[in-house]
């Protein structure tokens, strides 16, 4: 297949590498071009913008950061939609705004692409080792379609519904993980000053009924002061904003979320630690 990939940081780069070894011809363009150095010396193919990547694939996934990153690839100067997308998929992988997720479909259905909304959960890890979980909204004939290309790099991949579907319930899987992360932080503090052995905790708490992905995979890490990304906390915090204020939109008041947001704040905003990994929330108690 023909695909075109933009956004080859963390997460895009381990899924072109996937899709690479799948067999897939790629054309690929990020904003800083060495991070798809990687993936030219392993034949995909360098574009100069969004655009011309939307010229040569006929399957055009997005991975960038923030909203604003997409509505950017989507709707810029040189983005996507200056091409005729007639009877092209384009898949936004981002984490990203379910109102977004609908904006890009109603522009790419009255062109005549098929449209999806397919943000992914299971990490660094996850997508270097092709196992991701992908949650799909948009043109259900389109997911059917490329259900086999997801698999190159997913191994739970479900369709849920309408445009923005995908988006929300990632939304929902953040409102999760923010429980998580405060858990595992929280519990390490508690410990360490308890004066308990922190591996001892990690290998115990996580054989019983407290086990989670946070603890398995950021426990360890933070323990070793490995507090490298992993999954950005700038990025997490974007995701707690979008849950929150799409919670607000349906007039639903989630608490324990919000407490999350004010500690991610404090750790993105006030200490200016957003490129650290999620794991370094830790280091509002531990200097
Ligand atoms: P990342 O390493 O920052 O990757 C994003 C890439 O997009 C960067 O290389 C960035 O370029 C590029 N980019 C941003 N705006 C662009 C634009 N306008 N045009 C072209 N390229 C652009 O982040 P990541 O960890 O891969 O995460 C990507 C998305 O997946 C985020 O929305 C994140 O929330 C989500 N996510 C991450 C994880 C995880 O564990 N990492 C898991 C699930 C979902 P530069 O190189 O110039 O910065």
């Amino acid at each position: 297949m023909k695909i075109g990939f933009i956004g080859t940081g963390v997460m895009g780069n381990a899924i072109c590498l996937n899709l690479l070894q799948s067999g897939h011809e790629l054309w690929v363009y990020n904003r800083t071009k060495s991070k798809a150095e990687n993936l030219m010396d392993r034949g995909a193919k360098w574009c100069a913008n969004p655009q011309k990547v939307a010229e040569q694939a006929d399957v055009i996934f997005t991975m960038v950061g923030f909203p604003s990153d997409v509505e950017d690839v989507y709707f810029g100067e040189h983005g996507i939609f200056k091409v005729a997308v007639k009877g092209k998929y384009l898949v936004d992988l981002t984490t990203s705004k379910p109102q977004l997720a609908q904006k890009i479909y109603a522009t790419g259905e009255k062109l005549g692409a098929k449209v999806l909304d397919a943000p992914v959960s299971g990490g660094d890890l996850g997508a270097k080792n092709g196992t991701l979980t992908i949650m799909v909204g948009g043109d259900q004939a389109g997911f059917n379609k490329l259900k086999a290309v997801f698999g190159d790099f997913g191994k739970q991949v479900q369709y849920f519904g309408p445009a923005g579907s995908g988006q929300n319930t990632k939304m929902a899987n953040q409102i999760m993980i923010a429980g998580t992360m405060t858990g595992l932080t929280e519990m390490l503090v508690y410990a360490q000053q308890a004066g308990l052995d922190l591996s001892k905790v990690l290998k115990t708490v996580g054989a019983g009924s407290a086990a989670n992905w946070s603890l398995t995979n950021y426990g360890p890490r933070i323990l070793k002061n490995d507090y490298s990304p992993g999954f950005f906390s700038k990025h997490f915090l974007k995701d707690l904003r979008i849950a929150l204020d799409t919670a607000k939109e349906m007039k639903l008041d989630l608490p324990a979320t919000k407490q999350a947001k004010k500690l991610y704040e404090t750790m993105v905003d006030k200490q200016q630690l957003g490129d650290l990994g999620t794991q370094g929330l830790i280091k509002l108690w531990w200097q």
